[in-house]
């Protein structure tokens, strides 16, 4: 009994995106910002009231830096831990955590310029190796990722995201994607090389009813329910060039570096290869006359 019920807790990593790129609409709409985070709190109140063992964890990148942000290293002090207005005591330390933390980093990247890419592929990674380290000092953990960006195309971490996914496919984890901004086909082929569900929000605004729609259920749960259809994935590679999206390119037989031009040494692994010559013309053959 002991073990089916370790069997059905779960850990969920809440990657949250705060990267500010010039065309997020958060940005410019601090009111909607807040909204989004005070949904994402709601949310993991409502994943760890689903079950008593259900875990929670949250990891938070901007365009400079990941951060982690809950579970903390240094458990807060018991005085602290006392309950206000009725809320439950970890419910209020979650909350407060996440708040001082969250606000802490946008102190930080402040001052930057915003200019560069979200480091999504790094805070993934860190969520990667917090489950990996639980794997292997719990037995059991059912783990997963849901990642809450508005930045979806960070076409040069190409590299990094397909490495990431295909990691949590090797360790069973699920990558669910909620996205806020643009359709991102970067995520999308993440969620289904795991087995994730990928989901658009129409409007921010409604952020936390999505969550709570499509991505409370637990996975095995979801094929009972009425989910959002899969969408068509756009599996497009990044040319490692230009780190821009190629229909058809070149791809190195050592290493599989894909480049949009002929070059004729690999940029990656110094193969060097043979220009292409012209294809070899056939020479055309009468056909024999028949008698
Ligand atoms: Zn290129
Ligand atoms: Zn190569």
């Amino acid at each position: 009994m002991e073990n089916e019920d370790q069997s059905e807790s779960s850990l969920l990593v809440l990657v949250l995106d705060i990267g500010l790129s010039r065309a997020t609409t958060l940005r410019n709409d601090p009111a909607l910002a807040a909204q989004v985070l005070e949904a994402v709190i709601a949310f993991s109140n409502a994943h760890l009231m689903m079950k008593l063992k259900n875990q929670l964890a949250l990891v938070a990148c901007d365009t400079e830096t990941t951060e982690w942000i809950y579970p903390e290293d240094k458990k807060s002090d018991l005085a602290e831990l006392r309950q206000q207005d009725g809320q439950h005591e970890l419910f209020n330390e979650l909350e407060r955590t996440v708040r001082r933390k969250i606000a802490e980093l946008l102190k930080r990247s402040a001052g930057a310029t915003g200019k560069g890419e979200s480091m999504l592929s790094g805070a993934l990674g860190r969520a990667l190796c917090y489950i990996h380290r639980l794997q292997h000092e719990e037995r059991r953990v059912n783990a997963r990722v849901l990642v809450v960006t508005a930045n979806g195309q960070s076409v040069s971490q190409y590299m990094n995201f397909m490495n990431v996914f295909f990691t949590s496919q090797k360790l069973g984890v699920l990558i669910d994607v909620c996205c806020l901004g643009p359709e991102s086909s970067l995520l999308q082929q993440g969620c289904d090389i795991t087995g994730g569900q990928y989901f658009r929000a129409p409007q921010p605004q409604g952020l936390l009813q999505y969550l709570l729609w499509v991505f409370l259920p637990e996975p095995l749960l979801r094929n009972k329910l009425a989910l959002p259809p899969r969408v068509k994935v756009d599996y497009r590679a990044a040319c490692f060039c230009h780190r821009e999206l190629v229909d058809i390119g070149f791809v190195c037989s050592v290493c599989l570096s894909i480049v949009c031009k002929f070059s004729p040494i690999c940029t990656t692994c110094h193969t060097v290869f043979k220009a292409p010559g012209a294809l070899p013309v056939k020479p055309k053959r009468k056909k024999p006359k028949l008698a």
